[in-house]
């Protein structure tokens, strides 16, 4: 019995017990959520997510890529989300290898060199950091701008929030150091 065949299985008893569900395609909380594939990350139990509430984009790294992005803008113009949570995690399995080794070990075993860019990252809250601008810098989406990053940590289960200034926070920044005031407030947009 492979893995796929135990997963069958389980949906027999599991889809057997439940009700007919009648969503609605658009989600409930009008949010779309982007993570890694990570098994430990369970983002319905993390962010008290029922079906129906939320769009749940997944890859390595939880990376905003040009396929996120082609997600993300399906997601907003065309199935009613207004906001994008980007959440990363502790103890990576992207922060263990590096795009250089990948690449070179990919092109050892088949030959051809990949197309696409192997996304690592060292610096966890850089990464998250990172992928909030590319949301931020997206022309293609409706609110690039309500986009919001955050680490889980996979040992304590906590959501940390990585403070991204944008470009009113930043306007606002620079107004407070003009008049001479310390910034208290760096609220993500
Ligand atoms: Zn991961």
């Amino acid at each position: 019995m492979t893995a796929t065949d135990d997963l069958v299985e389980r949906n027999r008893t599991w889809s057997a017990a439940q009700a007919p569900s009648d969503l609605p395609i658009q989600p409930r909380l009008h949010v779309a959520v982007v993570t890694c594939m990570d098994s430990r990350l369970d983002l319905f139990d993390v962010l008290g997510l029922a079906p129906g509430e939320a769009h749940v984009l997944r890859n390595a790294g939880g990376i905003v890529t040009d396929d996120v992005v082609r997600s993300l803008a399906i997601s907003q113009r065309k199935l009613g989300t207004r906001e994008v949570v980007l959440v990363h995690h502790t103890d990576c399995g992207m922060q263990k290898i590096t795009d250089d080794g990948f690449r070179a070990e990919l092109q050892a075993a088949s030959g051809v060199a990949p197309s696409f860019a192997i996304e690592t990252f060292t610096d966890l809250e850089e990464d998250v950091a990172q992928s909030v601008r590319r949301v931020r810098r997206s022309a293609f989406l409706l609110y690039p701008e309500a986009v919001r990053g955050f680490v889980h940590d996979v040992a304590s289960h906590e959501l940390r929030e990585v403070v991204v200034p944008g470009r009113a926070e930043r306007r606002e920044r620079d107004l407070d150091r003009e008049r001479g005031v310390s910034p208290v407030r760096l609220a993500a947009s």
